[in-house]
């Protein structure tokens, strides 16, 4: 989604958006239910423990991390069971979470209930400085790709969070 600004090669060395922070869990991105059954393991062999939410709004599958941590300490970090540390996410482009695919775009309600598409502050592309640009491309095709998606999936919709850059 967000190709013309960020190049692969600055992914593949990068990585950062498919490791989580203990205090950014509400990071991890939603999967469809299916996902739990295609998947029992993750990359490494081991067993993937997945939570599943079942709401008004959609079902919707995460990947439980919360064993993976040694520590206390928020700032600790835990792969997605899906990430080849060499070879970036081995999931195929058809089971990849929508989130995954438009990150590091969010789609987040604001306080007074609207929508918005969001930029992650923490992405490190430095061609995400062009803020101007950014919103140019949002009204012209991220706005109503993201509202289209969650019409279906309103799932992927999340509070709004100080600090995200609204677009
Ligand atoms: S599913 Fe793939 S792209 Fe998404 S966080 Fe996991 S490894 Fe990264």
């Amino acid at each position: 989604m967000i190709s013309d600004f960020i190049k692969k090669e600055d992914c593949r060395s990068c990585r950062f958006c498919c490791v989580f922070r203990r205090k950014s869990l509400w990071e991890v991105p939603k999967h469809q239910k299916y996902i739990k059954d295609k998947y029992p393991t993750g990359f490494d062999g081991k067993p993937v423990r997945y939570r599943e939410f079942d709401t008004p709004s959609g079902s919707w599958v995460i990947t439980d991390l919360s064993d993976k941590y040694k520590t206390d300490d928020p700032e600790e970090a835990a792969p997605c069971p899906f990430l080849d540390p060499d070879g970036g996410c081995t999931l195929p482009n058809e089971d990849k979470p929508f989130e995954c695919k438009a990150w590091p775009l969010r789609y987040m309600r604001m306080p007074d209930g609207g929508l918005k598409v969001t930029l992650t502050p923490t992405c490190p592309a430095p061609r995400l400085k062009d803020t101007a640009a950014l919103k140019k491309k949002s009204r012209d095709s991220w706005e109503q790709a993201f509202k289209d998606y969650a019409d279906s999936n309103p799932y992927i919709i999340n509070e709004y969070r100080d600090g995200y850059i609204i677009l």
